[in-house]
């Protein structure tokens, strides 16, 4: 392998930021600036400049681990261990038909593993029962935008546009700690004359930069949007031409708003009437502005109609579809945004493309060389997935994703995770969920291979290889292709990821995300290339390539009429309230230097010494009535269990409400006490929002 630098990207959050890894004599790998990459400018947050910690951490595993007679994970030879994936999971079909076999994969899987692993569940296992963690992230996000554009790209404009804009509305996000890079942008937008809105029940430190910040009780964001919408109409600040040509449904929309009256809103959301005023006379006098959400509203039970509150606005103000203007997601996890679009979710087929359409299915199955009618239908979302486990899902193969410390109701999801006849854990090193498995198997990391990701933008990125893995360690493809060929099927499960990534441009051709004008080389040779970027007609040789598609809707929405659509919504409370028993709200989020279940990061000990463990962030005035002091460990209680981590005391939060990150395992796991109700559309639980009391614990 060389010694020179290979620019690629790192392996955590969506921002997908741009690095140099140079291998050095004695066996490690250096992180340098790669300034050319224009997202982030050779800036990169602890997480990214200590990642390769990970590729030689004494805990990684490269040997497979299988339960021997006494229960206890011991290492194996590959062959025995993919042997015993491939006999139980034929057995298991046998006896209990094949959606008793689940799959759930990851977030940060790279497109042509997403591809894979969708294509592996329906054509090698004939299940339906596939989902991802990336259902957890921005399911609602994805699905609000779909029902008003008629397409879901996380952010359909580039960050490039926000310090041009005139003002941003950051609704549930906290960039500055969840990918301090991209700060930058919001930064410039301030230096520039714009002006930046924070919403968030905490003072984040994203909130301690803005002009404004709306601190509302959690759950009550949509409240908000429907608030600011009533008092664009109030004011006469609608664009009424805009409203007349490029959408359909406002007045079902604005009947909606108007039932909403600024103190009725106050009343819910606790802030106050001059507040609203102010953040619609910031958004509204600029002639460009944008709402930008993440997991803040998303990740509720009403997240879907939480966000199409939050576009209404953007409608009425006439900013959608308009240049430096519109509604965007960002998007968490590295590939969040490839990984919805390749087919590891319930419902979708690669490019996009919707498992119920009988085109859809006969351009894909034609792709992968079997009948439309065999590949299978929809199946369960990723907590409903997980609820089933031990009922009518009976083993689980799992790539790329921890649920014991991600997924809501935590404990309830170790157990069916424990209750399953066969469990199977693709992982780097031993997760709180591998440690349960029947067989783990060892994969290679981002650095030791190549593959693409699609970033928040819609910008597809190519990851390179940069050096050799370890040995005893097999890449995710390489392991769907031996399960396959074990379980029969000999071809069309490729190892080279360029090979898969072919086929993958194919199956996405003319579908909603389309790939097929992206090639490695362009990969290689450009920035990235935002999609839709459809080869040029019949691929005819020397035809002008598609340049990709930066900016989404600026002449047309993605609906059949062009027209954007208005969704009528109203507030309505969480699925859970405070009441005498759980007094407290309780919301989650996370900290600089840990990324989503923890299962790399806490194996890094700079991130360690700098974000330790859990901790219960909570109001002088709850502590007071606790009789609780900083770093005094505080039970947190909910109805589905109990959580105990120490006192972090700020005014920053509000008095109703606790904050605690979810990036641990054990007694402070955060995700124990989350409440799994569904969003009726997104399948989202609502991770953000639960009811809790707190206990003082005493001091041993
Ligand atoms: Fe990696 Fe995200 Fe940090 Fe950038 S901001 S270095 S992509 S974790």
């Amino acid at each position: 392998m060389q010694n020179t630098a290979t620019p690629t990207h790192c392996p955590y959050c969506a921002l997908q930021c741009g690095m140099n890894l140079t291998p050095a004599a004695d066996g490690s790998v250096e992180v340098s600036e790669r300034a050319d990459f224009p997202v982030n400018r050779g800036a990169l947050c602890g997480k990214g400049r200590t990642a390769p910690a990970v590729l030689s951490s004494s805990v990684r595993l490269t040997s497979p681990l299988v339960r021997d007679g006494d229960g206890a994970l011991v290492p194996a030879p590959w062959d025995e261990a993919l042997g015993r994936i491939a006999r139980n999971l034929a057995r298991i079909r046998d006896e209990h038909g094949a959606d008793a076999l689940g799959v759930f994969g990851g977030g940060g899987l790279t497109n042509e593993k997403a591809y894979t692993l969708g294509k592996f569940a329906r054509v090698v296992l004939g299940t339906s029962q596939i989902d991802y963690n990336g259902r957890f992230c921005m399911s609602s996000a994805a699905a609000a935008g779909t029902k008003a554009f008629g397409l879901d790209r996380g952010l359909p404009f580039p960050l490039e546009d926000i310090p041009r804009t005139g003002c941003v509305i950051l609704v549930g996000s906290n960039p500055a700690e969840t990918m301090p890079p991209s700060l930058r942008y919001f930064t410039e937008l301030r230096e520039n004359g714009g002006t930046l809105i924070v919403v968030d029940p905490r003072r984040t430190k994203t909130a301690e930069q803005a002009d404004l910040h709306l601190a509302p009780r959690p759950g009550t964001d949509l409240a908000l949007a429907l608030g600011m919408l009533h008092l664009v109409v109030a004011e006469g600040r609608v664009d009424e031409e805009y409203v007349e040509e490029r959408t359909a449904g406002w007045e079902d929309a604005r009947a909606a708003a108007m039932a909403h009256w600024p103190e009725y809103v106050e009343r819910i959301t606790g802030v106050s009437v001059p507040e609203l005023r102010e953040a619609v006379r910031l958004f509204c006098e600029p002639e460009a502005a944008m709402v930008l959400t993440a997991r803040g509203p998303e990740q509720q039970a009403k997240g879907t109609d939480t966000v199409g509150a939050w576009i209404n606005l953007c409608l009425a103000t006439g900013r959608a579809g308009r240049p430096l203007s519109g509604y965007g997601c960002l998007t968490g996890q590295g590939n969040g945004q490839g990984g919805r679009e390749h087919g590891q979710k319930a419902d979708q087929l690669p490019g996009y493309r919707k498992l119920t359409d009988p085109a859809a299915r006969r351009h894909v199955a034609e792709v992968w060389g079997v009948a439309p009618d065999s590949l299978p239908g929809p199946g369960r979302s990723a907590y409903e997935l997980l609820d089933a486990l031990g009922t009518d899902i009976r083993s689980l193969l799992v790539m790329g994703s921890n649920p014991v410390v991600s997924a809501p109701r935590a404990a309830h999801v170790e157990g069916r995770l424990r209750s399953l006849d066969f469990l199977a854990v693709c992982d780097v090193v031993l997760s709180e969920t591998a440690a349960l498995a029947d067989v783990v198997l060892p994969v290679t990391q981002w650095a030791e291979e190549t593959g693409t990701t699609t970033s928040l933008e819609g910008r597809v990125l190519l990851r390179r290889r940069a050096i050799t893995p370890p040995d005893g360690v097999r890449s995710d493809l390489e392991v769907l292709h031996e399960l396959a060929d074990r379980l029969g099927v000999e071809k069309g499960f490729p190892t080279e990821p360029e090979e898969v990534f072919e086929e993958l441009r194919r199956a996405s051709a003319g579908g909603p995300a389309d790939y097929s004008g992206i090639s490695y080389r362009r990969l290689a040779e450009e920035q990235g290339v935002f999609w839709p970027c459809p080869a040029p007609a019949g691929d005819a040789a020397g035809a002008k390539p598609h340049p990709g598609t930066r900016r989404l809707f600026l002449d047309r929405f993605a609906t059949e009429d062009g027209r954007a659509r208005f969704v009528p919504v109203s507030h309505r409370p969480s699925a859970e309230e405070p009441d005498d028993e759980y007094p407290v709200l309780l919301t989650t989020g996370r900290v600089v230097a840990q990324y989503q279940s923890g299962a790399q990061t806490r194996r890094v000990d700079e991130l360690n010494a700098a974000a330790p463990g859990p901790f219960v962030e909570l109001h002088p005035r709850l502590a007071a009535r606790l009789g609780a002091a900083e770093g005094d460990p505080v039970a947190v209680v909910s109805r589905r269990g109990r959580a105990v981590a120490p006192a972090r005391i700020t005014a920053g939060i509000r008095p109703d409400t606790v904050f605690m990150p979810f990036h641990w395992p054990g007694e402070g796991r955060a995700n124990t006490l989350t409440n799994p109700a569904l969003d009726p559309t997104s399948r989202m639980p609502e991770f953000k929002v639960c009811a809790v009391r707190l206990e003082a614990v005493p001091a041993t």
